[in-house]
């Protein structure tokens, strides 16, 4: 019996699909214990857009700890943390035209949600929160108020109050438009919703099933936001920090949300991180009302303000993104009108997308192919349906398209069909 086996708690979930023991990791590789090598189509959930051990970063987070930088400084001014506050200004709000006030929370992402719904709720002086069908955004109770999945729900053991969740873009087919709804909702003072202090919204929704809000959609989301007087959030935990081709999610859309939350990527080195960007009128805080021991994570910061100065400083990194993004949407296309017989489909936005299948059964029979075949890669959804292709952003053409020729070969499997191309089945 190993000691996961007698000690680890029955929690553990990534653990089940993916059983060995891994020891180390570079690049988009991991390598266990027997020495045999996994691409990662997982990347930490999306924490580790810029690879295992980037040595750039490394090297950094090296020299600041051999120099005896601050490791721990609860939120006390550092250096480091200066540095990542002016990589922050420099590269990612300034270019952008972006005026936010920076707030630490502890250092997971469910807490900065935790910090913005307080602040939303301050400002409003309201109690609801309003958050999307298949939402997810974290596991502490107020977070899982406004996550939809009821596995998750189900776990808590008290009521999950102060929520409303509404159809997200697409829930209710092509034809609907679910702003209207929300406008029509919240301009009756009869319709039983009361009005909300925030809407929390996520442009993919990650965990449930690569769901895709409009651009458009996006937009008349912030109207109806503005016209009946509601905080925006946008939680871009998952899809922020260039996972969609642009650093925030929501660019292209154009949008000006008055709270984001950012975590996963944002240390840029799986190192815990996890910040909540205010517009600065919104920053209503008193000195430590929303506190945290570790909410000054300093070789987050060094590690942070490095990517951030590496791969932010132009645009060549995000074209990089956007370029491979398409490659991989035409292949998924391609696949799911090779074995799907229609009744699969590519789904997703930048290095976000994934192939939805007819159910959990044979999503999962994929990935434990896939596994089998040396490649880690996760579902989400609902029911599990949906094989998700998490890369990381800086993956090799050769290595994205090496996975991808496993995935079309543990498809056609699934699907009961002869591969067409037959090149990853030698592997
Ligand atoms: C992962 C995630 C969270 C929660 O982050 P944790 O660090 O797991 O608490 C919140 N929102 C979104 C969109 C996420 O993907």
């Amino acid at each position: 019996m190993t000691v996961f086996d007698r000690l680890e708690s029955e929690v553990q979930s990534y653990a089940r699909s993916f059983p060995v023991i891994f020891e180390k990791a570079e690049g988009a590789w991991l390598t266990d214990t027997d020495g045999k090598r996994y691409l990662d189509f997982l990347a930490g959930a999306g924490s580790l857009n810029y690879g295992h051990n980037h040595p750039v970063l490394q090297e950094k987070l090296i020299d600041y700890i051999k120099s005896n930088g601050i490791t721990h400084g609860l939120d006390m001014h550092t250096k480091a943390k200066a540095a990542f506050l002016n990589a922050m200004e420099s590269k990612v709000l300034k270019p952008r035209n972006m005026d936010y006030k920076i707030q630490f929370t502890g250092p997971t992402g469910t807490n900065a949600v935790e910090a913005a719904l307080k602040l939303a709720r301050r400002v409003k002086g309201r109690e609801t929160v309003i958050s999307f069908t298949n939402g997810f955004h974290g596991v502490t109770l107020g977070a899982l108020a406004i996550t939809g999945n009821e596995h998750h729900r189900g776990a808590a053991g008290v009521s999950l109050d102060n929520a409303v969740a509404v159809p997200f873009d697409g829930y209710m087919g092509d034809g609907a438009d679910t702003t209207e709804y929300l406008d029509r909702v919240l301009g009756d003072n009869s319709s039983g919703i009361a009005l909300p202090a925030a809407i929390i919204v996520e442009t993919v929704q990650g965990e449930g099933g690569l769901n895709v809000a409009d651009f458009d959609w996006l937009r008349k989301l912030e109207q109806v936001c503005r016209k009946h007087d509601i905080l925006l959030i946008v939680d871009d935990i998952q899809a922020g920090c260039g996972r969609t081709g642009t650093f925030f999610s929501f660019e292209p859309a154009g949008i000006k949300p008055d709270m984001v939350t950012l975590s996963k990527s944002l240390s840029a080195y799986g190192l815990p991180l996890a910040v909540v960007l205010i517009k600065p009128e919104y920053d209503v805080w008193h000195p430590g009302e929303h506190n945290g021991t570790f909410r000054g994570n300093n070789h987050a910061f060094v590690t942070a303000a490095a990517a951030l100065d590496h791969f932010w400083s132009d645009d060549k990194f995000a074209s990089d993104i956007r370029d491979k993004a398409d490659f991989l949407g035409k292949r998924l296309e391609q696949i799911a009108e090779r074995y799907g017989d229609g009744k699969i489909y590519r789904k997703g936005r930048g290095l976000m997308q994934g192939i939805c299948f007819e159910s959990g059964e044979v999503a999962s029979k994929v990935t434990k192919e896939c596994f089998a075949h040396n490649l880690v890669i996760e579902t989400s959804g609902p029911e599990d349906e949906v094989v998700k292709c998490l890369v990381p952003l800086i993956i090799s053409k050769e290595d994205l398209a090496h996975g991808l020729d496993i995935l079309e070969m543990a498809t056609a499997k699934a699907m009961d069909k002869e591969i067409v191309a037959p090149k990853a089945a030698a592997e």
